[in-house]
């Protein structure tokens, strides 16, 4: 038989389902449950603030070069300071021309894409890759032009 006992949470008497049961209901285990959790966090607050900053200062070391990195602006040219290794750019402005122009080289490379549908469009010629030949056969063809293998290339003999 399983007695009778209080709910130290609402003080009810309940009657025990189970030997372990020491709550009158769910609702009083998840109070008890939350005051337990309450009671630890405070007992380590410390401890677990501690930690915290612990890890956000070894996140920020992380991000922070302990050198600074100098670097060339590639929008204005002028040096800068690098806050993070990543960094590209000196400022938020020329951050913003870089991403202007990329974006306007995007839109090009779209527009040029959509005009080799229409009618009479002429697709720009592509440099015709020299077909690959063996260094004996491009001294030989260079020897039988007369030129050195350096004009052979230039020529595109070879
Ligand atoms: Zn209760
Ligand atoms: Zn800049």
């Amino acid at each position: 038989m399983l007695d009778n006992k209080i709910c130290p949470v609402c003080g009810k008497e309940f009657r025990q389902n189970r030997k372990q049961q020491k709550y009158c209901c769910p609702g009083c285990y998840d109070i008890a449950k939350k005051r337990r959790e309450a009671e630890y966090y405070k007992l380590h607050e410390q401890e677990y603030k501690d930690r915290q900053k612990a890890r956000s200062a070894a996140k920020r070391s992380e991000q922070t070069p302990s050198q600074p990195i100098i670097k060339v602006c590639p929008v204005c040219g002028k040096e800068y300071e690098a806050r993070r290794s990543n960094q590209e750019y000196c400022c938020r402005a020329c951050w913003t021309k870089a991403d202007q122009r990329k974006r306007k080289a995007a839109t090009l490379l779209m527009h040029n894409a959509i005009g080799s549908g229409r009618p009479g469009y002429v697709p720009p010629k592509r440099k015709k890759k020299a077909p690959a030949v063996s260094l004996d056969e491009a001294i030989r063809i260079s020897r039988g032009r007369n030129v050195t293998y350096g004009e052979a290339v230039a020529r595109g003999l070879i």
